[in-house]
């Protein structure tokens, strides 16, 4: 009797390392509501407590980046950051340090189009409410205050020299994605985050569905695409009407004014942070000279979609170009002649996309 069951153990155990890859994972999604968004967390690991074990680590994370990075909360490390005198030496935490040196590297590199000293352009337009013009004055008091050159960041002091408002619209999402795969993709075999429409994922290719700019509800564009994170930035579903005219949601904090609205732009980086920056900053240069731009960012891989009449010309890095297939009849390749500016030059930054 024993010997039968010894067998039969035997038997299961000769079986499940023959068979191994046809065990599937145990998946588990959850979905919360965090940093104001929706936030859906699916992990894949070897048994259901790992799995959930993986969701709840990158669940810890990122309630810790909105405990960290929210200005919409005054207990939050960047609120206390925004409230502290000008001129005092702040330490930061060595989390939001890293975020900061960051966020702050691509505001260089972008020549200000992404910056996340927006604070007083955001309050001048509303845009954390109903939206509004600002008046000439109020624009001008904004812009005065206005620039991530008002802050210096001296290993992990940070220091004010005017007084900026530190927003993380452009980056807290990217931020809060990053520390969530850090903590959470090492216990799973893979991990699929989708923090308000800004997407993470570990453990291999992922084919990534792009939406409509003006019709969200509709995927217009598959993308095949490696580990990592892709972020869309345009005003589909988040741009403001004032007086019947769009506000846009993202600024250009180098005029103060809304950056011109020509469909979207969706941003792969190995990186979320990179990712959500990026995203901001090439709504804000725009198609051509974000084309341009990237050319020096070997690493990142982005597509357009430009609005053109009521159709949508689509201009992508040329790896993006080979891995994406245009679904919808609306969308159609721009010009080779444009695409091949974009293409055009090898210069390149050293070291990739860190500081
Ligand atoms: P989403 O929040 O939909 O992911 P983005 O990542 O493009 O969109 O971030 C837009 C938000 O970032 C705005 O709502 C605002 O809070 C802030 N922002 C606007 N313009 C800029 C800018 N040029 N640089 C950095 N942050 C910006
Ligand atoms: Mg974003």
């Amino acid at each position: 009797m024993r010997k039968g069951w010894l067998f039969v153990i035997f038997l299961r155990l000769c079986l499940q390392s023959l068979f191994a890859d046809d065990f599937p994972d145990a998946t588990v999604t959850r979905q919360v509501f965090l940093m104001g968004t929706r936030c859906q967390i699916t992990a894949q690991a070897p048994s259901r407590d790992a799995a959930l074990a993986a969701t709840e680590a990158a669940l810890r994370a990122l309630e810790q980046a909105e405990g960290r990075l929210s200005t919409w909360r005054q207990d939050t490390e960047l609120a206390r950051v925004n409230a502290a005198p000008l001129q005092l030496p702040i330490a930061l935490s060595p989390r939001l340090c890293s975020e900061l040196q960051e966020a702050l590297f691509w505001s260089r590199h972008t020549g200000g189009a992404f910056d996340p000293t927006v604070g007083w352009l955001v309050g001048a337009y509303d845009l954390r409410g109903k939206g509004r013009f600002p008046s000439p004055a109020e624009l001008a008091a904004a812009r005065s205050r206005t620039g991530y050159r008002h802050l210096r960041l001296s290993g992990c002091t940070l220091t004010k020299e005017a007084p900026v408002v530190l927003e993380e619209g452009g980056f807290g999402k990217g931020a809060a994605l990053a520390a969530a795969l850090e903590a959470a993709a090492p216990l799973a075999t893979a991990l699929q985050l989708d923090l308000g429409g800004q997407l993470a994922w570990s453990g291999g290719e992922q084919l990534v569905g792009l939406r409509h700019p003006e019709d969200p509800a509709r995927v217009v564009a598959l993308w095949r695409l490696p580990a990592g994170s892709v972020a869309t930035s345009g005003n589909g579903e988040r741009g403001l009407w004032v007086e019947r005219t769009r506000l846009s949601h993202i600024l250009d904090p180098r005029t103060g004014k809304p950056a011109p609205d020509f469909g979207t732009v969706s941003v792969w980086a190995p990186d979320p942070l990179t990712a959500d920056c990026l995203s901001t900053a090439l709504f804000v240069l725009g198609p051509e000279a974000g084309a341009r731009f990237l050319r020096r960012v070997p690493r990142v891989q982005a597509v357009f979609f430009c609005k053109a009449g009521d159709r949508f010309g689509v201009l992508a890095t040329p790896v993006a170009r080979k891995h994406l297939e245009l679904l919808d009849p609306g969308f159609f390749w721009m010009q080779e002649r444009r695409q091949k500016a974009a293409e055009g030059g090898t210069k390149r930054w050293e070291g990739g996309t860190k500081p």
